[in-house]
């Protein structure tokens, strides 16, 4: 699932600074897990913004299904044009999603983290930061672009020590695990090899279509 943060109130509320009538639309699917974006958070954020004329909030099923938006739109069309501004509960694809069904002035109210592990409601590990060339065959399924700070391709860092980071003492190197795991499976020869580094450029192409489908 993909993984949203809260942003500071105060920020939203200097962002909507120039918006009175407000649109609340949350997200039911990764936001509502995260708890960032369901049903209590944006009753939650329409108390919040009381000097605010809330006229609507709604949460739709999946902001980031262009289908399934449009469809949850139409019950909310009203209220949603007197909107001066939406305030997205969301990450940043149902908020760009909105923008291209609605063309509306939005106001992000979350942060977008990375792709993550559920563990417990309310308990995610990041794992993936979608890289667009994923190695975790020659790593014996531990992403260290994700689980290392520093993202290297050939690891461990000198600066590990007891197994653990040395970012963040408490969590575990990822390249010791990365080094257990593969001796565990018997690929120690494969995580000897030298990792080139990364081509950037398959990463960060604009307008990135996956798949056959066309907008
Ligand atoms: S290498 Fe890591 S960041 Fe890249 S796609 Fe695979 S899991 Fe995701
Ligand atoms: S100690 Fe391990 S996880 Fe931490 S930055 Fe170095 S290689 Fe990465």
């Amino acid at each position: 699932m993909i993984l949203t943060e809260k942003k500071p109130i105060e920020e939203i509320k200097e962002s909507l600074k120039n918006n009175k009538k407000v649109f609340i639309l949350g997200c039911g699917t990764c936001a509502a897990l995260a708890q960032t974006g369901g049903e209590e958070q944006v009753k939650e954020m329409a108390q919040l913004l009381s000097d605010k004329e809330i006229v609507g909030t709604a949460v739709v099923e999946t902001p980031c299904d262009k289908r399934l938006l449009k469809r949850d739109l139409r019950a909310i069309s009203t209220a949603l044009n007197a909107a001066d501004a939406v305030l997205v509960l969301s990450c940043g694809v149902g908020i760009q999603t909105l923008v291209d069904l609605t063309g509306k002035i939005v106001i992000p109210g979350l942060n977008t983290k990375f792709i993550g592990m559920t563990e417990h409601i309310g308990e995610f590990y990041q794992r993936c930061l979608a890289c667009s060339d994923c190695i975790l065959d020659e790593t014996g399924g531990i992403c260290p672009i994700s689980r290392c700070p520093k993202g290297l391709l050939n690891g461990p860092c000198a600066g590990h020590m007891d197994e653990k980071c040395e970012v963040d003492r408490e969590k575990d190197c990822a390249w010791v695990l990365i080094y257990k795991r593969m001796k565990d499976i018997g690929k120690l020869d494969k995580f000897r090899e030298f990792r080139k580094p990364r081509n950037y450029q398959i990463s960060t192409a604009p307008q990135q279509v996956v798949g056959s489908g066309s907008e």
